[in-house]
């Protein structure tokens, strides 16, 4: 069933329909009409997924896709023409440039915690490239997943674009075809079995994966600001963000009162949220159980409230945790921060490298030399200094990990380049033949040498 679906849509795409600007401007244009028509729908699923309010979900889960449609849109036309690039001398006479392809059939795997911008956002990508898509949305938020799929198919043909639902099952049959690109958002453990899964037909791949990001909090950082953004990045979404600090690092110089700042702005911010059961929900029994498991894992310095019944669990921070305490040995996605102290900035860079290479990194800090000291000599995906999260939502950045936080990256340009093949091409003249390359003896292997070196 799936093997017609994806030659149905890699015929769609040899037949030339997908090429021009003009269609894929068109397709992108309906992709806005649809989550404009479509938008009580979907936000009204989430509400019942994840319990996500109206504003926040409007925000994390359209504002995102919004802005990348129109971002695609007004770019396109830059972004398909041919790029000319240089010819050296050893080629004189010729022209050389990259050109831009669709791929053909696309699979996009999407996850739960943003069930809408993360299915979304690699779709924008995915037709500004002039490609079709299919997508298989996250079984665990099941309501958004039939939104999705009751939205697409009110406005796609399934030669363009389709949605298919189902769980792990579903996605390892979808991942069995060949398609021409797998675009995969979801954990480390699943983006292996997909990597796997794509080797067998040598499919190229994106995976956008998560990890351990910390926030480190310098001594010299503006310390109210610095507690007001970490507390907002890391328990929105009820803490389930790939990019939310996982940790946070302060100086221990600065801790006392980087903390009661840190307190302050979280209760402020989430208690009214945590009491009147507006505040987003764990989204489901397992990680939930998961979640409550790591409450003991230190000295409750706010929150640690819970309760099953409403899978909740209560903007909380952890002091005292042991850095081999299980809540460190995978990511929390969760509302619950562990803080450390460091004495130094060597400690600082020590603790973050002796865990995988994070999706985000967030630095606090005044002091440009220090800004640079952590940005430069840790290696992780993206981040920004002096703020939380918000890089994620800027098209002109790329957006993705290293290695086990992800490989690949998307949003902006950078979604066009991920979903488009790109030829290199070398235009020769016919006006006249360099004989070079035909001769042998002395004289041309020191002339070939020349040109060469
Ligand atoms: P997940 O890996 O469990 O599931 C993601 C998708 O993969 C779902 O659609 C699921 O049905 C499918 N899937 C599950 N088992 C599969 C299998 N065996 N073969 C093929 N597909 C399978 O992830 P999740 O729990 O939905 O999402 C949370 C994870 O995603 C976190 O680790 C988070 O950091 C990461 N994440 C990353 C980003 C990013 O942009 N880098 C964004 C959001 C979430």
């Amino acid at each position: 069933m799936y093997e017609t679906l994806k030659s149905v849509q890699q015929e769609y795409v040899f037949s030339g329909a997908t090429k021009s600007s003009s269609f894929r401007k068109q397709q992108l244009t309906k992709l806005r009409e649809m989550l404009t028509q479509h938008e009580d729908d979907l936000l009204k699923a989430v509400n019942k997924d994840l319990n996500k309010q109206k504003t926040e979900a409007f925000m994390t889960e359209l504002g995102n896709v919004y802005q990348e449609i129109s971002h695609a849109i007004d770019s396109l036309d830059e972004w398909m023409e041919p790029i000319k690039v240089k010819t050296p001398v050893s080629h004189t006479g010729s022209k050389s440039y990259i050109l831009s392809e669709p791929y053909g059939s696309v699979l996009i795997i999407a996850p739960w915690n943003y069930p809408i911008q993360l299915t979304f956002s690699p779709l924008v990508g995915a037709l500004a490239a002039g490609n079709c898509a299919v997508i298989k949305p996250s079984e665990l938020t099941p309501h958004t997943s039939s939104a999705i799929a009751a939205a697409v198919r009110a406005t796609f043909p399934q030669e363009l674009v389709t949605v298919v639902e189902g769980d792990a099952k579903t996605a390892e049959a979808l991942l069995d075809q060949p398609f021409d690109y797998i675009f995969f958002t979801g954990s480390v453990a699943v983006g292996k079995i997909v990597m796997r899964k794509a080797a067998e037909h040598l499919t190229p791949h994106t995976l956008e994966l998560g990890g351990k990001s910390p926030a480190i909090v310098t001594e010299d950082a503006k310390l109210d600001l610095a507690a007001k953004r970490i507390a907002w990045g890391k328990f929105t979404n009820a803490g389930q963000t790939c990019i939310a600090p996982d940790y946070v690092l302060v100086d221990e110089n600065v801790y006392k009162k980087f903390m009661k700042k840190l307190q302050d702005h979280a209760y402020s911010m989430f208690s009214d949220r945590t009491k009147n059961g507006t505040y987003t929900q764990i989204v489901n029994e397992k990680h939930y159980d998961r979640l409550y498991q790591y409450l003991g894992n230190g000295s409750v310095a706010l929150g640690g409230q819970y309760s099953r019944e409403d899978r909740l669990i209560s903007p909380t921070i952890l002091t005292d945790v042991e850095w081999d305490a299980p809540i460190m040995q995978e990511e929390i996605f969760g509302p619950i921060l562990p803080i450390f102290t460091y004495k130094t900035s060597a400690e600082a860079l020590m603790r973050v490298r002796s865990l995988p290479n994070p999706l985000a990194l967030y630095v606090f800090s005044e002091k440009e030399q220090t800004q640079q000291l952590f940005t430069e000599q840790l290696s992780f995906g993206g981040g920004c200094i002096n703020d939380t999260i918000m890089h994620v939502a800027n098209p002109y950045l790329p957006f993705g990990g290293k290695g086990p936080s992800g490989i690949g990256a998307y949003h902006g340009y950078e979604s066009f380049r991920t979903f488009s093949h790109q030829k290199g091409m070398l235009k020769q003249t016919t006006k006249f033949d360099m004989p070079l390359r035909y001769k042998q003896g002395k004289l041309a292997n020191k002339m070939i040498r020349n040109v060469f070196k």
